[in-house]
């Protein structure tokens, strides 16, 4: 957190964004106190300590290999993430042996994955869990881990009733459970093509996937757009 603080802090994403950080509280020169700073860093914090005493943290460091079917996504070798929390990659013995799919296909339409962890369990049922880091108290929208337990059944061949679904707090340290269904699927499944649709009915050729920029207007409370990070483009005038 401080490297990337002081990263931004120079400036030089401006002019390299791809391989620099940035933050938008510099972008838009935004006065944050270091209270706000120290209370993020306390989020921060307690979120790193609350995974790490969590029983998926255990978890996912003791599994044997085969039964680890996803861990952050597919790893592609071992430079991935893990590598800055645990610099040692060699200590693991269970990522993933082979890559997983990251997308799976509803009605010819492609929907892209980026699974945090699953595991099989020893009765044939598996885990599937989402790391969250919000400060909400409530039961995150459940969609998301829908999406992912209709992967499981369609590319992983589970039973939709052994397919455990989790959602998991880091900044609350609160876990939420739910198995999946096949009811949960065919939802998931009209969610999936819902949404698909009502993205296509808002363009001009659908097939050639084309928008007029017109067909899509612009917010008219500008209290919304005043934290809105495409202020500077779209609404200059705020930054000025
Ligand atoms: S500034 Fe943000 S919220 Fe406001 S119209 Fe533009 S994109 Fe939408």
């Amino acid at each position: 957190m401080q490297e990337q603080f002081k990263t931004s802090l120079s400036g030089d994403y401006k002019s390299d964004p791809k391989d620099n950080f940035g933050l938008l509280e510099h972008e838009y020169d935004e006065e944050i106190s270091d209270k706000t700073w120290q209370l993020l860093r306390d989020d921060v914090i307690r979120a790193i300590d609350n995974f790490r005493g969590s029983e998926f943290w255990k978890k996912a460091k003791t599994l044997p290999q085969e039964d680890c079917l996803a861990l952050e996504g597919d790893l592609k070798g071992s430079d991935n993430i893990w590598k800055s929390i645990s610099p040692d990659l060699t200590t693991w013995n269970n990522l993933p042996s082979a890559p997983a799919a990251d997308s799976f296909s509803v009605d010819g339409i492609k929907v892209w994955v980026k699974i945090d962890f699953a595991y099989r369990k020893q009765d044939g049922s598996i885990s599937l869990i989402d790391w969250k880091s919000g400060n909400s108290k409530e039961e995150p929208d459940p969609t998301q881990l829908n999406i992912y337990g209709y992967y499981a059944s369609e590319v992983w061949d589970i039973p939709e009733e052994k397919i455990n679904l989790t959602a998991y707090n880091v900044n609350q340290g609160e876990q939420y459970d739910r198995t999946f269904s096949e009811e949960g699927k065919q939802e998931t499944e009209e969610k999936i093509l819902n949404s698909v649709e009502n993205m296509k009915e808002m363009l001009v050729n659908r097939e050639e996937n084309e928008a007029e920029e017109e067909d899509f207007p612009k917010e008219e409370n500008y209290s919304f757009c005043r934290h809105c990070r495409y202020r500077q483009v779209c609404k200059p005038e705020l930054v000025e």
